[in-house]
């Protein structure tokens, strides 16, 4: 099992008053699937990808990833299990500015205890069709490019599992669909598990296993369904 989770809660505390933002009996995925979340604005489907990614610690239920438990960890340990098992797209990308294309994809291994391959580093550049963009830095790219840029660098790590959040909000159709089918080869051929969140109903389409957020969350309801 990649994700185990039993018994999730999560709650925010604004201005002393605490609201509930993720109430998840149970849920589960199994080595190798690829699964896509889709749900409304501010259900929590950024916060579940955290608690996963170990960002975001959790202090009721269980979480276990990659055979790990993470309830009850500390920052530090959650960082070093991040690093060899989980590699998350974020939807904001999180490049580092000061580095070029191919160097943020070297960097996306090098807190794992991987050798860092700069062939296969370019290979996933040229793969995400950004062959001749390897030494431009990120405010040197669109956002479609740097997207795929961080695409990239989550598949140079070949961790356990990749969470990517909204991975296509910011491609055509054309790139998102490419993109997409790039995501899922890559994971299919390292047998890594894959977990997005999409509100394109193409892409939610394309995946066999597909969960909707306000069934699995409890919290929606309480939330008002998640507006
Ligand atoms: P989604 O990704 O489904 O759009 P999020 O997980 O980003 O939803 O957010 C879920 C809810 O939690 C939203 O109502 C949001 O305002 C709230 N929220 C997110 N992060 C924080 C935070 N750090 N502190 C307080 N509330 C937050
Ligand atoms: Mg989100």
């Amino acid at each position: 099992m990649v994700v185990k989770i039993k018994d999730l809660k999560i709650e925010y505390c604004i201005g002393g008053e605490s609201f509930a933002v993720l109430d998840i009996p149970s849920w589960e995925v199994n080595e190798h699937e690829q699964v896509a979340i889709s749900g409304p604005s501010g259900s929590g489907k950024s916060t579940l990808l955290n608690v996963i990614a170990g960002l975001l610690p959790s202090k009721k239920g269980s979480v276990q990833i990659c055979g790990r438990e993470l309830a009850g960890t500390g920052e530090a340990e959650r960082d070093h299990f991040r690093a060899e098992n989980v590699a998350y797209i974020f939807q904001t990308f999180n490049l580092l500015q000061g580095y070029t294309a191919l160097e943020n994809v070297l960097l996306g291994a090098t807190f794992s205890s991987q050798k860092t391959d700069r062939g296969q580093a370019k290979k996933l550049l040229e793969r995400v069709g950004l062959k001749s963009r390897l030494r431009h830095y990120p405010s040197e790219m669109s956002i479609g490019e740097q997207q795929r840029v961080a695409i990239a660098r989550a598949l140079v790590k070949k961790p356990g599992l990749i969470l990517a959040d909204e991975p296509t909000g910011s491609l055509d159709p054309h790139h998102a669909g490419e993109v997409i089918r790039l995501l899922r080869e890559a994971c299919s051929e390292n047998g890594c598990a894959l977990v997005t969140v999409s509100h394109e109903a193409s892409i939610v389409a394309s995946f066999d296993i597909r969960v909707d957020f306000l069934k699995l969350n409890r919290a929606c309801d309480m939330a008002g369904g998640g507006q």
